[in-house]
């Protein structure tokens, strides 16, 4: 226990500010600044959600809270836990001798800290005190299924952070893991101006329920018109020097990678650099399809969930979790969850009407929930469909000519995904 006391002038009940002594208390058992702490009572002090957010702040940490509310005069309590519990520190709430709630730390059966110097005249309306330790979070109770704890320290290592949210669930899982911290970060979001309705009003949600929230408007449909359709094939013919020659294509086709980079990673990116973010925050994790070629490109080694990169940590605390574990996560705290990851579908689509990402499986689902969108969709694929037939004519064509059978039949060729009930594939 190392003490902390009272950020001073905090208690202000007539303005909507109330002391920090609780605060200070925690700060003080855990051996943390008082700003590594969550003010988690504010002006909530007789509302009990303060509660839910403190115990998710220390689930997070491997801990939590245990909480003991005890009608009996103080001397006894002590009196009584002490030699049950030498050594070990706890809060006690009780009435202060100013007339105000108020927050110690006790050891075994003595007041050990007081961080206002108030001292703790009696029980608090009720009767009451109210005595908060804190322990090891339990182990999980047979045939529920834990998340893997995330070690929420590299936060506590910058003032300027920034949580990257795409509207899909893995981000979504970390708006909602990261509440006690809202107040500390800032929630940004790309919005490449062709998203579902679905996912708008996931994100609209996150946006009203977060205190900091930047929007970046980009336009994918423009960058498309202007650069080329992203194809997750590119033949040399669609290329915009290919397309010089004489048999070159009718439309420049790029990468998909071109493409979001453009209109979604760069400007998000650039956006919380500009805005001196050091922490980047991002829900990629190791069990995703591009979960090591992030690990690779970030520099990240394989185990590990943050790295950092001159002035600049990537922190992934979802790193070692998996699909079903965020499903399972998100529908436990009760966060939106887009339809179209019904049926097992683990990604959801950035734009709707993108023309690469064909892994997604999303021409049923558009055309069953939005047949304009999946009109256009399906107008883009017939365009790169045609520009397609050529390279894997000749492809053939050369395989065929050196005794090798068409790709679909070649030895170790991958499985196709099967298709779901929604003519989705599942990969
Ligand atoms: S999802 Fe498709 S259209 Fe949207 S930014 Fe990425 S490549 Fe471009």
């Amino acid at each position: 226990m190392i003490p902390v006391d009272c950020s001073p002038n905090q208690h202000d009940p007539a303005n909507g500010r109330w002391g920090d002594c609780y605060r200070a208390c925690l700060a003080s058992i855990l051996e943390l600044q008082t700003a590594q702490v969550p003010h988690f009572i504010q002006d909530r002090a007789t509302k009990p959600e303060w509660r839910d957010d403190e115990r998710a702040w220390l689930s997070a940490r491997g801990l939590q809270p245990i909480i003991m509310v005890l009608k009996l005069p103080l001397p006894t309590i002590l009196e009584c836990l002490g030699p049950m519990n030498p050594g070990v520190h706890y809060i006690v709430g009780g009435m202060g001798a100013n007339g105000m709630p108020h927050a110690v730390v006790a050891c075994g059966a003595s007041i050990v800290h007081d961080p206002g110097n108030v001292g703790i005249a009696g029980p608090v309306e009720g009767g009451q005190h109210v005595l908060t330790f804190v322990g090891a979070l339990s182990a999980p109770h047979v045939g529920i299924k834990s998340m893997p704890l995330v070690d929420v320290s590299p936060l506590d290592r910058h003032e300027r952070i920034g949580l990257m949210f795409s509207g899909g669930k893995d981000s979504l899982a970390l708006v909602y893991m990261l509440r006690p911290f809202w107040d500390r970060l800032t929630v940004y979001h790309a919005d490449a101006g062709d998203l579902l309705p679905e996912t708008v009003e996931v994100v609209a949600a996150v946006e009203a329920m977060v205190p900091s929230f930047v929007r970046l408007n980009t336009d994918s449909r423009a960058w498309r018109r202007e650069n080329g359709l992203p194809s997750d094939i590119v033949p040399w013919s669609c290329t915009p020097f290919g397309r010089a020659f004489k048999e070159g294509g009718r439309v420049t086709l790029v990468d998909r990678f071109a493409c979001c980079r453009a209109s979604l990673w760069e400007p998000i990116f650039e956006r919380a650099r500009a805005d001196g973010v050091t922490l980047e925050i991002i829900g990629t994790k190791a069990s995703d399809p591009g979960g090591d070629a992030t690990r690779m490109m970030a520099g990240m080694q394989p185990g590990q969930s943050t790295v950092t990169v001159g002035d600049i940590e990537r922190w992934f605390p979802l790193n070692a979790w998996s699909d079903e574990e965020v499903f399972s996560y998100l529908r436990d705290v009760g966060a939106p969850i887009a339809r179209y990851y019904e049926g097992g579908v683990s990604k959801g689509p950035e734009c709707a009407t993108c023309s690469a990402y064909w892994d997604e499986g999303r021409a049923a689902y558009l055309a069953k929930h939005h047949p304009e969108k999946a009109a256009a969709y399906m107008a883009d694929l017939q365009t790169i469909g045609l520009e397609l037939r050529a390279p894997f004519m000749f492809l053939t064509t050369e395989l065929a000519a050196g005794g090798v059978p068409p790709p679909g039949l070649l030895p170790g060729s991958r499985a196709l995904p099967e298709a779901d009930g929604q003519g989705r594939g599942t990969v």
